[in-house]
Formats: C-alpha cells, structure tokens, sequence
C-alpha cells in the first residue's frame, strides 16, 4: 500500500472513514480500500465462483492502494455500508407539472444525501407567466424552481460530508433565457447550482452573422419573442466575465456522439458537465493517475493497458451492486450502462517528462494517451460483453449488430476534486494551479496548502534546491521570475494561469477526441481578461468540438476555492 500524504489523510479521516457513534474511526485507510475492494469483487459471484471474486479483490485492492486508479468519491465512502448510492452523476427530468417538479426533488434530495450530484435541463417549464389551465393563475417560470431547488440542495447535507452539486441548464431558445443568463449575478447568487446554457449549431450560425433569434414556447413550439443572438450572447459574456456563469453545453456536439441516439436526444449533463446522461441515467467515475505511469522518463503502456482493463470491470461491478435512489433510475442506468473512466495527475505525468503543458508535443502526447485509453476501455467493454453480455438498449444502439458492448459509452475525464487529494496529484487534465497553493475552507472552514512534490524533487536532481527558492514560490506560488532558475526548468513548472487559455482548450480538445462522454476542464484567465477573451474561447470551443465550456476568472474578489501561494 502506497503511503499517504497527510492532506489525504485529514481528508479520509474527516470524510471518507467510517466512524462509530462516538466518532471513532471504524477503519483504517487501508481496511476503506479493503471494503470497497471487497464490495465491487462481489459482483462477480453472479457470473464467476467465489475464488474468481476473491482474485479480483485482491486485484482491485492494488489498483487502488498503490493509487493507480480510484474510483469517484461515492464508491469510497458508500460502497460494502450497505447504505448509500455509488454513483457520482445523475441526470432528473423537470416536467412542466407540479407534481413532476416535487417528485423530481425529492429523487435529486435522496441522491445528494448519498455524495452524487445532479444535472438538470429546465427548458420544458413554461415561461413565467404564463397561464396556467387549471387553476387559473400564472406560471412561476424555470428561475424560481431553480431557486426552489438551490434552496432544497442547501438544507440536505450529504450525510455531513458534502453538500449537493447541481447543474441547472436553459436552453437557448427559451423565453426565459435573459433571466437565466443572469441568475448567478443578481441577487442572492445561487449557492449550489453551475449553470449552462444549452447552446445548438443554429444559434452561434446566428451570432456568427448578427441574425435575429427566436423564443418558444416550450409547450406550442411557436416564437413568441424575437431578440438579436449578439443580445442573448453578450449578455453570456457579461455574467460569464463576472461569475463564471453561465457556460456552454454544446447540444448538437453531444448529440452527434450519443451512441443511443435511437432513445431520444440527451438534453443535460451533470454538475461538472463530464457525463452527458438521458432523463434519469446514472454514472459512475473514476480515473486513472497518470502521474504513476511514467518509469524512467517513459510511460509504462503495458501497466497502463492493465489498469485500463481493471479499471473497466471494476466500474462495470459498481453496476451491478450499486445501491440506486429509485426504480426509475435503476432502470435507466442498468438500459445503457455508461461508465466514465477518466484520468488524473496528467500535469504531473508532463513534468516527469520534462514536457512543458504549453507545447504541441504536449497535445499530442494527450491524444496519444487518451486515445490509447478509448482503446483499450472498448476491448476491455466488448470482452466483458462475451462473459456478461451486452448492455439492454445495445440493439438501439450505434454498436449494433457487429460489436459486442457491454457499457454504452467508457470514459469521461472528471474534474477529481478530491480523488486527485487522495492521490496527492495534479487533478484531471489541469496544469498545476501554483507551485504552493492553497485550498481554502475544504475541511470544516480550514484550509489545505500544498507545495508541489515533483517541484522539490526536480530541484533537488538539478542541484537547485535552496531554501530562498521555496521562499519565493510560497510568496506567489509561481517560480517564473526566480532568476536562478534555468528557462528550461521553468517552462515546465508553469502555473494555470501563466499558461495562455488556448493552450488550455487545445489540452480539453485533445482529450475529448478520443473521450465518449464529455471533458470537465475550466477555462483560466487572468484577471485582466475582457469580454472580448472569453468571447474568442468560447467560439472556440464551439468550433473545435467540445462538448462544452466553462471559465474562470481569476482574483475576481468572489469566493474561489483555489489561491496561488501558501503565505496569509
Ligand atoms: P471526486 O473527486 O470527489 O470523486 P469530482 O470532483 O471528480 O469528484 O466530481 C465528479 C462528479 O461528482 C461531479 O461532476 C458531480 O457530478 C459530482 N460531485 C462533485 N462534487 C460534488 C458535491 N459536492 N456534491 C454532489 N456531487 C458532487
């Protein structure tokens, strides 16, 4: 079992161990990755003997201990308690009823309780005031049911550990899209909800040539307000500029990819935006760290194909003994199966070697590794598919009659909020936020700081470790103006935001080429970016395929999570 670092371990001991009534821990780390092993090994009696669920257990147990792959926070806090869903990513419907909107509630409460996070697409709600027939009246309209559900999401917290995430989208054409556009500005801004708006090919045609664009009536399909697309999307901007919301979801991308196009179209992802998921499917994450792959200065592709192949049955296991929040959803994620592998620590893979994050050799190194992973996570689904069968919805599907499938779609690159803690690397596809940084108010209000480990470890190989130079980086984080450091070195230890926004796009764009379900990246920009920056990313990332986008402006006086530096 690889040790721990201590920023994992606080977060284990606050989080993830279980604890008797008295606040005792029940487990070690070890015996959390025991239990979960245990858990998931499990579903292979259904197919195998006792001794086959006991081999990949142990399997299983490795994978994880040596922190080559976890599994999404879920699966380890719930999995083998008998309580609790394992799932990290669900997507509810919002009928245009009462009764459907408090149904849906009540589903997305359960799922919060648990650790899972919940996407949403309001769109077909009828504008606010509207008539409405029965009672009379009029309609409240999609804002004040988000507002209804952002406030509901803040009263359940999850078992004390994490309170709920939510996506909430609009789509574009909707009537009521100025409002929502602005939701995370005015006001009390919205404490548990990321927005986005459900952006088709028609609308940025329309901002692309200054047209007119239509509002409809959800229910009738008739245009019942006109307003320029240059309104709606500079509108985009201005909040974008400020709060980092609204993003974009990319419908007819998402569309263009969904492998059960046959079932209807996919309207929403969930909070993070990585799983692009139908009316009441589930998906369960986990990821890959990439930052134990490399071996003297190589990456170890037969370790990586392995792991691939494990981590595949593993999330396929999760399946099987997921405890799931309502029928509905049961069936839903039993008809498809999806299941998002992803990676973590790929910042960190590029420092090991000595690949500066800004660099085609970078991108390409992406598309080469993730392409490798889509491959393999296929095989390791259609050789699942020969011993369990394919998934139910596979003759709807785009892999039939040839290919043998037993998960609809494989992988999904995750933000790894905490995972990456755990595994005390660089989360996901992001470049190092700081050399030393901090994590504000992650664990009862108090704070986590961090100095990068390949930092102090390459200095040290290059004679280059002095006290002054760790010093300076704890001041701001960055080593960029150190002068005793050679220019080489530092191109690769460049920060988030000293690396420029496209290169940031050009690493998710790499990644979602070879990714079924969708990227979470965020978009950094400095804080002296204007309308104009975002503007150009966003159409960027429209045209280069994403399945959507999100930035995040730096400094901008709001709460953030992330500070370079590690001095008060
Ligand atoms: P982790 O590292 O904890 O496994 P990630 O940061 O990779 O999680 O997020 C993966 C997904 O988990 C998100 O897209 C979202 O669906 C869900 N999620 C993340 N944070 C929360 C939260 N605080 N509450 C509910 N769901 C969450």
């Amino acid at each position: 079992m690889e040790k721990l670092s201590e920023n994992a371990l606080r977060i284990l001991q606050e989080r993830y161990l279980l604890k008797g009534k008295d606040g005792s821990f029940q487990e070690s780390p070890e015996e959390m990755f025991r239990r979960v092993a245990h858990a998931i090994a499990k579903a292979e009696t259904k197919w195998g003997g006792e001794e086959e669920s006991k081999s990949w257990e142990a399997s299983f147990f490795e994978m994880m201990s040596n922190l080559y792959f976890l599994p999404n926070s879920p699966t380890l806090m719930n999995a083998g308690t008998g309580r609790g869903q394992l799932s990290a990513c669900f997507v509810l419907p919002v009928e245009d009823s009462l009764e459907g909107i408090f149904e849906t509630l009540k589903q997305a409460a359960l799922v919060h309780q648990n650790g899972g996070g919940t996407g949403f697409n309001f769109s077909r709600l009828r504008p606010a005031g509207d008539r409405l027939n029965t009672y009379g009246g009029f309609a409240s309209g999609p804002i004040s049911f988000i507002k209804l559900y952002d406030f509901a999401t803040e009263q359940v917290k999850q078992g004390g550990r994490r309170r709920g995430a939510n996506m909430g989208i609009l789509n574009v054409n909707h009537p009521d899209i100025l409002e929502f556009i602005k939701l995370r500005v005015n006001g009390k801004p919205l404490q548990n909800f990321n927005l986005s708006v459900g952006i088709t090919d028609d609308f940025m045609e329309a901002v692309l040539l200054d047209k007119e664009w239509d509002l409809m009536h959800p229910n009738s399909g008739r245009a019942i307000r006109t307003v320029g697309a240059r309104l709606i999307w500079e509108e985009i901007l201005n909040n974008a500029w400020e709060s980092g919301n609204p993003g974009l979801i990319f419908l007819d991308t998402i569309n263009r990819s969904n492998p059960i196009i046959q079932l209807g179209k996919i309207q929403a992802t969930n909070p993070c935006g990585e799983v692009p998921l139908m009316d009441y499917e589930s998906c369960n994450l986990g990821s890959i760290n990439l930052s134990k792959f490399v071996k003297e200065k190589e990456l170890d592709w037969g370790l990586l194909s392995e792991t691939v192949h494990k981590a595949v049955r593993f999330l396929d296991n999760v399946i099987e003994v997921n405890n799931y929040p309502s029928s509905n959803i049961e069936q839903a994620t039993k008809g498809n199966r999806k299941i998002g592998l992803g990676v973590m620590g790929w910042a960190e893979m590029l420092i090991q070697l000595e690949t500066p994050y800004d660099s085609e050799e970078a991108e390409d190194m992406a598309k080469n590794i993730m392409k490798f992973i889509q491959e393999e996570s296929f095989l390791a689904s259609s050789k699942l598919a020969e011993e369990r069968g394919n998934f139910d919805n596979w003759n709807k599907s785009v892999y039939y009659p040839d290919q043998k499938m037993r998960n609809a779609t494989r992988t999904s690159i995750a933000p790894t909020g905490t995972i990456s803690i755990l595994a005390n690397t660089s989360s996901s596809i992001e470049p190092l936020f700081g050399l030393a940084f901090q994590r504000r108010k992650v664990l009862n209000g108090q704070n986590l700081t961090s100095i990068n480990d390949f930092f102090i470890k390459k200095l040290k190989e290059k004679g280059l470790f002095f006290q002054e130079i760790l010093d300076l980086i704890s001041i701001d984080g960055s080593c960029l103006k150190i002068k005793e450091l050679p220019d080489k070195f530092k191109s690769v230890f460049k920060t988030a935001l000293e690396i420029d926004p496209k290169w940031h796009l050009k690493h998710q764009i790499a990644f979602q080429q070879f990714t079924e379900n969708a990227v979470s990246k965020t978009v950094n920009l400095p804080s002296s970016a204007g309308l104009e920056d975002i503007s150009e990313i966003y159409k960027l990332a429209w045209e280069w395929k994403a399945k959507g986008i999100t930035v995040f402006r730096n400094d901008t006086g709001r709460e953030q999570v992330l500070y370079k530096g590690i001095k008060e």
